[in-house]
């Protein structure tokens, strides 16, 4: 294992801060997998996964099992991390721009289309590389005049020409559930049995650049401008994991989590061991635009009736919210047919909260589909 570190812009001099990614196995001698934790800095499941992944490539390493480059960001935001308001942590929005760190990544589809068309020919290997080659450089031009600038482009950096990438989030109380583009679901589907995810959403347009969607999104665009003339695979397969809730953090689901990561990269040979059993999947995928918010319609003490996992049908009774003052009792109700993945896990609601996520099988809604 190496170890390397990145020094992060300092926007105030003599404030300083770094990334620290753990690089496995030899550059070139196969897949390159990229493996980032708690870039909401805030979600410490990954955190845990990271530490379970890290001990458990320094024996495949070891051991000379590994067929390509692993590398694992076991803190993808020190910025985040760092940030506490009155005793509780703060690591999903920069506090300076009000942005959230896993936003506007960038879509670098038209400057490196443009960048490659003349030398693309009819080898889909040398076009991969062509693409990378120029993705690289459009990241090195990034400009990074803030330290939020500054990691998202190393970040990225690191991510950009990786075959493999898996971001680890967590929800605020949820069932483990994956997000991916819609034209990956062929890659990504043995990845959502080894986890046992109870949820894959597919989009191919979340909004607002989310970081896995910025790795693998750029194929497809590059796929579509190019089809008919050149052939070019999808060649990053890119996904969020969102290992349950804020809480779950134990070390019984972490290393379940990372053996199930560990198969994942078997079975795409960058680990060598023998083939594990797939497990069955346990839904089929649904369209992120079918996820449907759970608003509370006034504010007051809000009480669940139905835990996630639960399979719905429209209009059964999720929660109540209960006025203290008035009395007044509001039953919320599930808006389509479907599972409910994910509650917040306040227990006092303000009117308008988002309490819960329920995923239906239509895409009903359109715009931006990821929560703020
Ligand atoms: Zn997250």
């Amino acid at each position: 294992m190496q170890i390397q570190k990145h020094a992060l812009t300092a926007a105030t001099p003599g404030v300083s801060s770094e990334l620290v990614s753990l690089h496995f196995g030899t550059p070139g001698s196969g897949e390159k997998v990229y493996i980032q934790a708690s870039l909401h800095a805030d979600e410490i499941p990954g955190m845990l996964v990271a530490h379970h992944l890290r001990q458990r490539f320094e024996a495949l390493e070891g051991a000379g099992k590994l067929r390509g480059e692993i590398v694992l960001v076991p803190v993808a935001n020190p910025l985040g991390l760092a940030q506490t308001l009155l005793h509780v942590p703060q690591g999903r929005f920069d506090f300076y721009t009000g942005e959230n760190y896993n936003r506007y990544y960038p879509n670098f589809a038209r400057q490196v289309g443009d960048a490659v068309e003349a030398a693309l020919g009819a080898d889909p290997v040398r076009n991969v590389a062509l693409v990378r080659a120029a993705l690289r450089a459009a990241v090195s031009a990034m400009p990074v005049d803030t330290d939020l600038a500054s990691l998202r482009r190393t970040l990225y950096g690191m991510a950009c020409d990786a075959d493999v990438v898996l971001d680890l989030h967590c929800d605020t109380e949820a069932v483990l559930h994956l997000y991916t583009g819609t034209p990956l679901w062929p890659q990504a589907e043995a990845l959502a049995r080894h986890l046992g995810a109870a949820l894959s959403l597919l989009a191919t347009e979340s909004g607002d650049a989310p970081f896995d969607e910025a790795c693998s999104q750029v194929w497809w665009l590059l796929a579509e401008r190019f089809a008919g003339r050149y052939p070019l695979p999808l060649a990053c397969m890119s996904a969020t994991i969102e290992l349950r809730g804020f809480s779950d953090v134990g070390h019984g689901d972490a290393a379940r989590d990372a053996d199930a990561i560990v198969r994942y990269l078997a079975s795409r040979g960058v680990i060598e061991q023998a083939p594990a059993e797939l497990p069955p999947l346990l839904r089929e995928p649904m369209p992120l635009a079918g996820s449907m918010p759970v608003h509370a319609t006034h504010g007051g003490v809000l009480v669940f009736l139905r835990e996630c996992g639960a399979e719905l049908m429209r209009g059964e009774v999720i929660a109540e919210i209960i006025d203290p003052f008035s009395g007044q009792v509001t039953a919320l109700e599930a808006p389509v047919d479907g599972l409910l993945y994910a509650r917040d896990n306040r227990r006092f609601a303000t009117a308008g909260m988002r309490v819960a996520k329920v995923a239906g099988r239509e895409a009903l809604r359109s715009g931006k589909l990821l929560s703020a």
